[in-house]
């Protein structure tokens, strides 16, 4: 695949799990991915994995939730490798507790790194996007934020995951129509239980809270609504986001797309 050649995409949070595999996909599209996490050896050797592929990366340090580190990311991205067309943002945590016990702080740090990460990575990006390029016409440009399941669903243990989550829709459809006529397009992809390290965490965490057993919180908490009994796959979200990223018309902007095998559909 070549249709995303001559593009530059920004993926956050992509050191490791979904961001990593949508960074190698675009990659594999033609796009040049430029790595932010937090985790900078992570992105250093996930660019340097990609370039030795013969693709073009490069890594960036970027805490979502500084506006500095954010907009500094960003105007680094611009000036190496001379644009941003897709901002892929995916930087995300995950925290379990039920809201009586829910500490403010985690409260506070999952709303900041899920929707105003969301935010100020938007906010940076749309100035190169809405801008004249060559055509006399603004360059556009695609906005991908990793939703979840938990964007259309509650699960116990989840609320500030699921308020953040639920919020990211809003951010999504207001950017479609705000950016609409810049040729910006937005979407949320919301993938089902993927196995990374956010989910490993969990697995103990919600046999502990629930008290079941991991296997109980693995085949009935995570898989138990899908159709197969199986994981969504970083490649299976991965693919959706590309297919999104080279998708040439605003035919469907503004939209959530659920890839979670079934579990949950809308
Ligand atoms: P992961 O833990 O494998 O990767 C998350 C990455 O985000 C890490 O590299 C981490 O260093 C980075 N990160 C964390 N805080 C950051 C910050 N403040 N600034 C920059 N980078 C930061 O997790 P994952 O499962 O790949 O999750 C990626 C996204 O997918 C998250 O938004 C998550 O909510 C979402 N998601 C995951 C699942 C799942 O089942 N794994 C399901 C639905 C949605």
């Amino acid at each position: 695949m070549s249709d995303l050649n001559g593009k530059v995409a920004l993926v956050t949070g992509a050191a490791s799990g979904i961001g990593l595999e949508i960074a190698r996909h675009l990659a594999t599209q033609g796009a040049a991915v430029a790595i932010a996490d937090l985790n900078l050896d992570g992105a250093q050797a996930a660019a340097e994995a990609l370039k030795a592929q013969g693709h073009q990366a490069m890594a960036v340090a970027m805490d979502v939730t500084s506006e500095e580190q954010v907009n500094k990311g960003v105007a680094d991205v611009i000036a190496a490798l001379g644009g941003v067309d897709i901002l892929v943002s995916n930087a995300g945590i995950q925290i379990v507790n039920p809201i009586e016990n829910y500490n403010y702080a985690d409260w506070k740090k999952m709303l900041a790194i899920h929707l105003d990460g969301a935010f100020l990575t938007t906010k940076a990006v749309l100035p190169y996007m809405y801008e004249n390029g060559a055509d006399g016409k603004p360059r556009g440009g695609v906005v991908i934020y990793t939703g979840s399941v938990h964007s259309h669903e509650a699960s116990p243990l989840k609320s500030a995951y699921v308020t953040a989550k639920h919020g990211l829709l809003g951010l999504s459809r207001t950017l479609a129509k705000e950016g609409g006529k810049k040729n910006v397009k937005s979407y949320v992809v919301c993938p089902g239980f993927v196995r990374t390290p956010l989910v490993d965490k969990q697995i103990p965490e919600q046999a502990k809270e629930l008290g079941i057993s991991e296997d109980e919180v693995i085949s009935r908490v995570m898989l138990g609504n899908t159709v197969d009994g199986i994981f969504t796959t970083v490649e299976d979200v991965a693919a959706t986001v590309g297919f999104l990223a080279a998708y040439p018309t605003a035919a469907m902007t503004g939209q959530s797309f659920i890839v979670s095998h079934g579990w949950h559909m809308k």
